[in-house]
């Protein structure tokens, strides 16, 4: 095929043109993997790179094809994202058919169907009340104008003094800076910030919640008779009051504190945040990147307890792992208080908003996810991994095991180290543990026995034990 004259095969591929030349696929990924160490730069991480990365060169599935030809289960759903697997028809098609007529336009003075559909839909799925809807490209960006909107409204009722965010401890939300201001303060480094993050209101870490422990499991089925912990309820209740006057918003990441710790909390607690926010006329944002579509075995965070926040955001799961992109939804009430002020727009845009392939794939995902049985594929797979998850109780140096949804998660009283990923590799799955945490957010199409492999592979990595000679901090 040729276009304008050219060979269209040859310069569509990817390949570093001197591949076919090499014939040792080996030496082709040892040179891949150096160029990667020397060039590229990986999440939170030194450059040059230190890590031995795994090179992917197919996926299917829920199945990572490496390229020493190496199959691994993804236990990490791309990092809570691909819950349809890998190279689903679906998805495949509706990104096909979206190329076929145009991937990108500009969204300043255009528009079309994707986008339209997909707001209409989130709006129809999130909680009532959350009517209008912004895209981003990313989630940290979503957390940026979920701040922007609510210091905005503000602003336009002419109460620009309340310009800070309250928050809890152990939160995360993304990496941009205004983002990390409301992250946890000693995870996120603020102290090495100070000057540069707005300095916000913290909140200690949520208790964590006890139905979701298996170590107080008596059946395979989780309780939800807890009680609040009145103390911090307190707490809650006399800090916001106290900073009434110059908050703007709280945002929270709603029932799983992801990177803090994978934390669980009682879903009570939203309902408390939002009459103490009604009390105090402060707005509430729940940042719903990871728990949004599915994982909690609500379809948002939110549906636990039936609470509509002012603002929403959402990502991750949102193209069900093919792209990047996130959105950020509010109230009536936000969208009518920025219009009434002297700067009546919402002061924000980016060059691919709404981009029409991704927003394409994300109608065709959240049609697959509401047509289809997730609500009976995350209980079915909580299930399985509470059964799989079990004997980690009993590994040594383990503290918790704890089960919430399509999420399982071991804590250990010690780091994890490199050999604990390298143990599940062996075990034929892909865990990617952190901080004194394994844990796995497997796809929604993984079988029990896919799950039961996870599970070993988790059970495999506890039991390596604490590194006998941990590298000096
Ligand atoms: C992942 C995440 C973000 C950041 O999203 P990115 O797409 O990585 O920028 C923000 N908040 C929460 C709760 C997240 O889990």
């Amino acid at each position: 095929m040729a276009w304008l004259g050219r060979d269209v095969e040859r310069w569509a591929t990817t390949d570093d043109a001197r591949a076919p030349a090499i014939r040792d696929a080996e030496a082709y990924s040892a040179e891949l993997l150096a160029l990667d160490r020397a060039h590229v730069w990986h999440p939170f991480r030194p450059m040059p790179g230190v890590d031995e990365q795994l090179l992917v060169t197919e996926a299917e599935g829920v199945r990572l094809t490496l390229a020493d030809g190496r199959e691994l289960i993804d236990g990490m759903s791309s990092f809570w994202a691909a819950v349809h697997g890998y190279r689903n028809p679906v998805l495949d098609k509706a990104l096909a058919d979206q190329a076929s007529r145009f991937t990108h336009v500009m969204f300043g003075g255009l528009t079309h169907e994707p986008a339209i559909r997909l707001a209409h839909t989130l709006v129809d799925l999130t909680p009532d009340g959350l009517e209008h809807v912004y895209f981003c490209d990313s989630g940290a960006v979503s957390v940026e104008v979920a701040l922007k909107m609510c210091l905005q409204y503000w602003r336009s009722s002419g109460q620009s003094e309340k310009r800070r965010i309250l928050t809890w401890r152990r939160g995360y939300h993304g990496a941009s800076l205004h983002a990390m201001s409301v992250c946890d303060p000693d995870d996120g480094g603020h102290a090495s910030w100070q000057g540069l993050l707005p300095e916000q209101v913290f909140l200690p870490a949520p208790p964590a919640s006890s139905s979701t422990s298996l170590r107080n499991a008596t059946t395979l089925a989780r309780t939800d008779d807890e009680q609040l912990d009145p103390a911090y309820v307190d707490t809650m209740a006399r800090t916001i009051a106290e900073h009434a006057d110059e908050l703007a918003a709280i945002i929270v990441e709603p029932v799983v504190q992801s990177a803090g710790g994978m934390r669980f909390h009682d879903p009570g607690y939203l309902r408390v945040l939002r009459d103490l926010a009604d009390e105090h006329d402060v707005l509430l944002i729940f940042d719903e990147m990871a728990t949004g579509f599915g994982h909690t075995g609500a379809l948002f965070a939110a549906d636990h307890v039936g609470v509509t926040p002012d603002v929403m955001c959402l990502g991750k799961t949102l193209t069900g792992g093919y792209m990047s992109m996130a959105a950020t939804l509010c109230t009536k009430r936000v969208a009518d208080g920025i219009r009434q002020g002297e700067l009546p727009v919402l002061v924000h845009g980016q060059t691919f908003m709404a981009n029409a392939l991704t927003a394409a794939v994300a109608n065709a995902s959240l049609g697959l996810l509401v047509d289809g049985d997730w609500k009976g594929d995350v209980a079915r797979i909580e299930r399985a991994l509470r059964r799989g998850l079990q004997e980690a109780v009993h590994v040594d140096g383990v503290v918790d095991v704890r089960v919430l949804g399509a999420i399982g998660v071991i804590e250990l009283d010690h780091p994890v180290d490199k050999r604990m990923a390298e143990a599940a590799v062996d075990n034929g799955v892909w865990l990617r543990p952190f901080g004194n945490l394994i844990y796995c957010l497997p796809p929604y199409l993984c079988t029990d026995d896919d799950i039961a492999r996870i599970c070993a592979a988790m059970v495999a990595a506890a039991s390596v034990g604490a590194d006998p000679n941990p590298p000096r901090p």
